[in-house]
């Protein structure tokens, strides 16, 4: 997704929460009380009110943004400056970009983004700077089956994964020259070749708990 696309679809902060409702209910909103499953959407006050026993849900409850002042649009915002660009951005160009005053909660907003993204992944979390790209990677496939299969973007020889990555910028310090270099990277196998996909990756990522 690129800044054109991200201003179409997520024009207002109302755009943000509409999406982030209809991907909760899709993955199925579940009552923290008494676990119901069946829920009534309240939407004077963005929540979800459980079937059974009346708990109420908030839009952000459960999810990173839980505890959050900022706009859901911020979220979003910051998710994607994150992932634009090859090369990762820092805390102070983010805090410029999105015309934020306080570098503390930007910084804090992008610790608990890149806590989120760690998560999906028990392993280990990502640090420092965060690439984010789309790579092709050719399936393993029978001789006599390649041949039948289209190539390229699309094809259906190739799999398309997300990778984000770590780096961090490394400064020698005889010749003060920097070098990137990436302790670890994660990936995704997408089902689709789809653009939307990686705007659903970090849409999940962004409906973990923090
Ligand atoms: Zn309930």
């Amino acid at each position: 997704m690129n800044i054109l696309e991200f201003i179409n679809q997520f024009p207002d902060e109302n755009s943000c929460r509409e999406d982030m409702r209809s991907a909760r209910e899709r993955e199925g909103v579940i009552c923290k009380k008494c676990k119901g499953k069946k829920h009534y959407w309240l939407k004077a006050k963005w929540a979800w009110q459980c079937a059974d026993c009346s708990f109420r849900t908030s839009l952000r409850s459960g999810t990173v943004m839980e505890n959050s002042n900022l706009p859901v649009r911020t979220w979003y915002l910051a998710m994607a400056f994150m992932t634009f660009t090859k090369k990762g951005i820092s805390e102070v160009e983010l805090q410029r970009q999105l015309g934020h005053s306080r570098y503390n909660t930007v910084w804090s907003l992008m610790h608990k983004i890149r806590s989120a993204m760690g998560k999906r992944d028990d392993t280990y979390g990502l640090e420092g700077m965060i690439e984010f790209d789309e790579g092709y990677f050719e399936k393993a496939t029978k001789e006599k089956d390649r041949k039948k299969l289209k190539r390229g973007r699309g094809s259906q020889r190739q799999s398309n994964v997300a990778v984000m990555a770590e780096s961090t910028k490394l400064e020698d310090l005889e010749t003060g020259k920097k070098d990137s270099h990436c302790r670890y990277f994660k990936m995704k196998v997408l089902q689709t070749h789809k653009k939307e996909e990686s705007t659903r990756l970090y849409r999940a990522i962004l409906m973990i708990s923090a």
